[in-house]
Parts: structure tokens; sequence; C-alpha cells
């Protein structure tokens, strides 16, 4: 075991040793112990943020937070850890070896970003699964003892560690409420004739308070895909037998649905977002998700200094969605064609020759409007900033809880998986978003994608969100009234903050019974 400014403990495979200088701030008034969270994140940059923003969020109400890490994943989010640590939080990242070798994936490979191939992804959720044994042997070590488990949706395995611990267990839902409802009912009303086989014939979505009309193969569960049954089989039972949801929402955003839910599901809920408020200090954001550096972080807010208020395009995809160099191109001049400004980040895996070589005469043309920047950059910084009028995303969950915190309206061009559902509850349910092509009929963008999308639908999606006309008024109007529903639901007194209460008094009460 290492030592980390005195109270952070990265816990290696067979070596997880008592946090006995933590014992003292780890009792309770009458000599209980404080809840010990134990959270196990998907290795996917857009679900372990969310959950090392929740880590933050628990660490903050005084529970001692574990975080199930790796190595190669530790490196992406251990500084945010060691700022919020150097803060007063107490959080410690159980660190165990991802078993690459035995499932024959490269070594290094333990994060979805890394995976290319199906087959590697089939690897990579067999090679989670494994670490079942190592993380039992870990926690057995661990004292204060853990009290409660939290588990990524999609990590199912942590059932059986959960069990043969005796530890309390909730599910979190990385993707909305309205995602998990409707891909909920779309599975379990397909054989009752109200959902076509068809796989692009619209219909509207069964057991909803209103209309919204989908194909099957934008409404699919996460695991819904030829190959995957039985890991989505063992994700549904998970959650079926799980002792709680966690759901990264607010009950202003999405109250019908998560009543729905609950009801259909008969679990408790607590919707306890937006996690990405959890941090307010400029410092957890640049550091949110991976590192930036301080320099290119200045870099980039003089540039949108620079600029008027709502002004700016911003233009990212996520971690996981890849494009084609022609969709890369369509979306370039689009942007181009615009006349605005705009922030366009292009991830390294989409940097092929073609878009290397092309790349720079684009630049070169929107000098002084554009900034695009290479890699990674810090999303909820620019998001932030003033300047910034419109956000054009995949519609990943944490991507749209950004937006919608922020109260900036969106262009929508979901690429896979929940992101479709998340674009109908932008665009018909909240109405703070325009879809960049609706009714694209697809069940993935992929990077071999080709005619998706075209540049006058870029230019005709801007100018519906930018033109100040009527319409776009009211639209910015509602994406602002939402952002300030979203704060005060952070806030003491809010519905997502009472809602974290109620979780931890739940654990509290629930470890009390068990002694
Ligand atoms: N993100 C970021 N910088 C980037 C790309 C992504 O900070 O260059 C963050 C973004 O703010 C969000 C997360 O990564 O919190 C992506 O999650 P999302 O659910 O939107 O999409 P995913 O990557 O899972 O498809």
């Amino acid at each position: 075991m290492h030592f980390y400014h005195g109270i952070v403990s990265i816990i290696g495979e067979n070596n997880c040793s008592p946090m006995t200088e933590q014992f003292d701030v780890m009792k309770l008034g009458g000599g209980q112990q404080k809840p010990h969270f134990v959270l196990v994140p998907l290795f996917a940059q857009g679900h372990m943020i969310p959950m090392v923003d929740l880590a933050c969020l628990l660490a903050s109400r005084g529970a001692l937070v574990t975080v199930v890490t790796t190595p190669v994943n530790s490196t992406r989010f251990k500084a945010l850890i060691d700022r919020a640590n150097a803060g007063g939080l107490l959080i410690l990242l159980a660190e165990l070896r991802f078993p690459c070798a035995e499932v024959g994936l490269p070594e290094g490979c333990e994060n979805i970003d890394q995976v290319s191939t199906r087959e590697e992804a089939i690897k990579f959720f067999l090679a989670l699964s494994m670490m079942a044994g190592p993380l039992v042997a870990c926690l057995r070590q661990q004292w204060p003892k853990p009290t409660c488990l939290v588990s990524d949706s999609c990590n199912p395995w942590t059932s059986d560690v959960a069990r043969e611990l005796g530890l309390l267990r909730f599910i979190f839902h990385g993707p909305s409420c309205f995602f998990l409802l409707c891909s909920r009912n779309v599975y379990e009303y397909a054989s009752s004739g109200d959902v076509p086989g068809d796989m692009f014939h619209p219909f509207f979505i069964p057991g909803l308070p209103q209309k919204i009309e989908v194909v099957r193969a934008q409404a699919l569960r996460f695991f819904d895909y030829p190959g995957r049954e039985k890991l989505q089989e063992q994700v549904t039972e998970a959650e079926a037998t799980a002792d709680g949801l966690i759901i990264n929402t607010f009950r202003e955003l999405e109250a019908p649905f998560l009543d729905l839910y609950q009801k259909s599901l008969g679990k408790t809920i607590w919707p306890i977002g937006p996690v990405s408020l959890a941090n307010k200090e400029a410092e957890y954001t640049v550091l949110r998700g991976d590192k930036t550096t301080a320099n290119e972080t200045e870099r980039i807010s003089s540039w949108l200094d620079a600029k008027d208020t709502a002004s700016v395009i911003y233009v990212s995809f996520g971690t996981i969605a890849t494009n084609s160099p022609s969709h890369i191109f369509e979306i370039g001049t689009g942007l181009e064609a615009s006349n605005r400004p705009f922030v366009w980040v292009i991830k390294q895996r989409d940097m092929s020759q073609e878009v290397e070589k092309w790349l720079p005469e684009l630049e070169e043309r929107t000098r002084s409007r554009g900034l695009i920047l290479k890699g990674w950059a810090p999303q909820v910084v620019i998001l932030s900033h003033p300047s910034v009028g419109a956000f054009l995303t995949h519609c990943g969950w944490n991507s749209t809880l950004e937006a919608v915190s922020l109260g900036i309206p969106m262009i929508t061009w979901p690429h896979l998986a929940d992101q479709f559902l998340n674009e109908n509850l932008v665009v018909k349910v909240l109405r703070t978003g325009v879809a960049l092509k609706p009714q694209m009929k697809t069940l993935f963008v992929t990077r071999e994608s080709e005619g998706l999308i075209a540049r006058e639908d870029v230019e005709r999606a801007i100018e519906a969100v930018m033109d100040g006309g009527e319409e776009a008024q009211a639209r910015r109007q509602r994406a602002k009234q939402l952002a300030i529903e979203a704060k005060k639901a952070m806030e003491p007194g809010g519905s997502s903050y009472e809602s974290l209460t109620l979780m931890i008094q739940h654990v509290v009460d629930a470890t009390v019974t068990h002694v």
C-alpha cells in the first residue's frame, strides 16, 4: 500500500491494508461507524466522470468513499481525487490489476476508449467480471468495513461481491431516466403488437405520458445486440435485485419518467444530479475527466473572452463516438458556412491522415473565428464560459446534463446507445435543442458511416438555434430556466440534495439494523 498526501490509499492486487490513520475521523457520535461507500465505475470516461463526482458528493457529506480503479484509469482522475482530499474530503482509491492477459487484451487496455473492435469489447467485459474475486479479497481487508457498494449498471458482476460481503448494493445509472424507461418499455411491450418488429418502422413509445415517435433501432437497452443477450440479462437481473437505484438526473427535469420507472421496477430511486455541479471550483472543473494544462486552459479562456456573449458554438462528440473523415469534413464546412465563432474538439481517434491533411486549410480559412482543439478539452470550463451560445453534441448523458446545468441550447447528433433517446428528451420533451438530422436512419454512427449528415444540415441547425428569432429565444429561455432549477436541485433543500441525504440515511439506518 502507498500513501499519497497521507490520506489516499492505492491498494494493490493482494495488498489491501487497513486505513489505520483514518480511524478517528470515521467515528460518528455514539461510537457508530460512518457509512463507507465503495464505488465501482465502468471503466469508460463517460461512466467514471460522474462516479468520481458522486464520490466527491458523498465525501462532502462526511461519508468515507472508496473508488475502485485500475492503474491506467487511476492516472485519469487521481489528480482530481488528490485535489479533493487536499481540500478536506476523504476519498480512497482501491487500485486493482485489470486482467488483460487472462482474456487476451493488450496490456494496458483498461478503458473502453482503448477498445477498437467488437471482439475486444467482449473481452473487456469478461475481464471486468474477473475482478470480482480480487475485489472481494481487497474489500475484506478494508477497515472501516465497507457498508454499501454502488455499482455502475454495466457491472452486474458486482452483485456477487456485495452478496459475499453482506453489503447493501445500489445501482448507479449514468444515462437519463427517460432512456431507462423508454428502452425498458420498448423491450417489455415488444411482443404486444405496440412495437413493430422492423428496426426502422416508426412507432410511439408505449407507456409514456406523451407521444414520442422513435424507431426500435434507436430505443434499445444498452446490450440489446446479438451476442450480448447474456450480459443484458445480467444487467437487468442486477438492477431488479438491487437495494435501490441512484440516477444522475434531477426531479424537476424528469419527474414523470422517474415516477413511472420507479413504479415499473418497484424500487426506490434517488435522483441526485446533475453531479457535474458537485464541484464548482475552477480547479476541479479543469481536472474533471482528464488533465488539461494550465496554459491550454488559459489559451482557451482568453480566446473565449474575446468573443461576444452567447455567440460561440461548442462542438464535441464525447469520448466513445467516432466519425468518418467525410462526416468530419461536413461538420467542418458546415461550421465554416455558419459564419459564427466555434470551438471544435476533435478527439485523437478521429485524427486520421485524411483529416490531418485537410484540417490546416479549414483552420486557415476560419482563423479569426474558429478554435480547433485536438484530443481532450476541459468541456465544463468551456461550456461555463458566457461566450458559449450553443453546443453541438452527440447527446451523451453527461454532456447533455452539463449543457442543461449551464443553460446552453443544444444541436443534437446522437451516435449510439442511449444518445438517440436523450436527443428525443432534449428536442421533443425539454425543447431546448434542435436535431441536426431528424429521423436519421441508423443503428450506430461509426467511423465507417457515410452520408448521414451534410454541411447544409449543420448550417441549418446552427441557424435555428442561433438566429435570435422568437423560437430560438424561447428555446434559450427554457434552457436558462432548467439551469436555474438544476442549481437549485443541488443546493441544500433542493430535490437532489435531499435525495442524497435520504440515500445516505438509508445506508446508516440499514447498517445500524445489521450490526
Ligand atoms: N469530456 C471532456 N472533454 C472532452 C471530451 C469529453 O471533458 O474532450 C467529458 C464531458 O464533459 C463529459 C464526458 O467527458 O463529462 C463524456 O460523457 P458523455 O456521457 O457526454 O459521453 P460519452 O463519452 O460517454 O459518449
